[in-house]
């Protein structure tokens, strides 16, 4: 079966994963996903900055309803799964959250993975982005 990231303007590469946002040349403010301005000083100087693929669970929660579209639910139909903000040091990330609900706790050291999001009408494996337990323990 042949895999595809869900939108390849979020990574910088596939294999291992790392996602790319961007960084102000003003302020140095870091964003993910990528924009065209700052949100911190409004410049229009934002360029491509590879993101940290490890980092800390800063808060989380349960996706208990299915999110808007362009989510896709897969194959099997929609069932809640947790999301968290995952601190990567210049930046919160808004991610999946590939961790048993026993293991989620803030401060967690987490990594980022991809996972499987839906299959496409040519039989594609769509991969989104997810963090697990970082095992070697983070920074
Ligand atoms: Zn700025």
């Amino acid at each position: 079966m042949t895999t595809r990231l869900i939108d390849d303007t979020l990574f910088d590469s596939a294999h291992p994963p790392r996602l790319v946002g961007a960084r102000c040349s003003g302020c140095a403010t870091v964003v993910f996903p990528r924009q065209d301005s700052c949100p911190r000083c409004s410049q229009r100087a934002m360029s491509a900055q590879a993101l940290p693929v490890s980092g800390y669970l800063w808060s989380w929660t349960l996706q208990a309803f299915p999110p808007k579209p362009p989510y896709r639910a897969p194959a099997g139909g929609w069932e809640p799964y947790h999301v968290g903000y995952v601190d990567l040091g210049e930046v919160l990330v808004e991610a999946r959250l590939a961790i048993e609900r026993s293991q989620i706790r803030i401060g967690l050291p987490v990594r980022l993975t991809t996972i499987h999001a839906y299959d496409d009408e040519s039989g594609t494996e769509v991969l989104t982005f997810a963090f697990e337990p970082d095992q070697e323990g983070g920074r």
